[in-house]
C-alpha cells in the first residue's frame, strides 16, 4: 500500500475518540502491552466525524481514514456495539443513538429494557462487536475485529463499565460487564480482543531502515 510503519512510531497511536468508557479500556490495555494510546492532537477543535455509516466497519473505517488526515502519526478509531437477534440485529451501529439522537446510556439501556420486556432468557442473546480500523495519512493500514456472547438482564447489576454494561450479563464470569474491573473486562471483551490483535500487528510489522 505504500504506507510504512517507523519503529518509534509503532508505540505511539492516536485515538480517534471522545468516548471516555472507550478511552479508559483502551489506554490501559495499550499500557499493560508497553504502548502508548494518546488522543489525536487538537481532537476536541478538529471537525466531527459524523458516525452515519451503516455498519461497524465502515464507521471505523472512515472515522480512520477521517482524523489520519489531520495527524501526524497511526490513528486507531473504534466503533463498536450491542447486536441482539431478538432486534433484528439492532441497535447495531445505532447502539449510541439507540434512544434518540441525544440518547444517554441510561436512556438506551431504559429502552433496551422496554423493548426486551417479557423475552424469556433465551430470546435475551446478545453481543457486543468492535471494529477496530488503524489509518495513517489517510490511508488504512488494517481492520481488527472481534465480539463477545452473553445475554441481557431484566434488571442492572454493578457500577463499572459504560453504555449497556449493567445489563450486558457474561456467562462464562457469572457476573455483568459493570461487574468488572478493566483489566477484567479487557480480557474477555470485544474491544480488549480486537486491541490485542491490533497490537500484534503493529509489535510484528517491519520497521522501516530509516528510522532509529
Ligand atoms: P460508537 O461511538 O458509535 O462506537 O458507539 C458505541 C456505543 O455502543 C456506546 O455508546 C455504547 O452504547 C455501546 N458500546 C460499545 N462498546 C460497549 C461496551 O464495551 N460496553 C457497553 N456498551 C458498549
Amino acid at each position: 500500500m505504500g504506507v510504512t510503519v517507523g519503529v518509534k512510531q509503532r508505540r505511539v497511536v492516536f485515538l480517534a475518540s471522545s468516548n471516555r468508557g472507550k478511552v479508559r479500556e483502551l489506554v490501559a490495555l495499550a499500557q499493560a502491552e508497553g504502548f502508548t494510546l494518546e488522543p489525536v492532537p487538537g481532537y476536541e477543535r478538529l471537525p466531527r466525524f459524523p458516525e452515519s455509516e451503516p455498519s461497524f466497519a465502515l464507521n471505523a473505517l472512515e472515522k480512520a481514514l477521517h482524523y489520519s488526515r489531520r495527524a501526524e502519526g497511526l490513528v486507531v478509531a473504534d466503533d463498536s456495539g450491542i447486536v441482539l437477534e431478538a432486534l433484528g440485529g439492532g441497535p447495531g451501529a445505532q447502539s449510541a443513538r439507540y434512544a434518540g439522537p441525544r440518547s444517554t446510556d441510561a436512556d438506551n439501556n431504559r429502552k433496551l429494557l422496554e423493548e426486551l420486556r417479557g423475552l424469556p432468557e433465551d430470546k435475551r442473546a446478545a453481543r457486543y462487536v468492535c471494529v477496530l480500523a488503524l489509518a495513517q495519512r489517510g490511508h488504512l493500514l488494517a481492520l481488527f475485529s472481534d465480539s463477545c456472547a452473553g445475554r441481557i438482564l431484566e434488571a442492572p447489576r454493578g457500577a463499572g463499565g459504560f453504555g449497556y454494561d449493567p445489563l450486558f450479563f457474561f456467562p462464562p464470569l457469572g457476573k455483568t460487564m459493570a461487574e468488572l474491573d478493566v483489566a477484567e473486562k479487557n480480557l474477555h471483551s470485544h474491544r480488549g480482543k480486537a486491541f490485542r490483535k491490533l497490537l500484534a500487528y503493529l509489535r510484528d510489522s517491519r520497521p522501516v531502515a530509516r528510522d532509529p
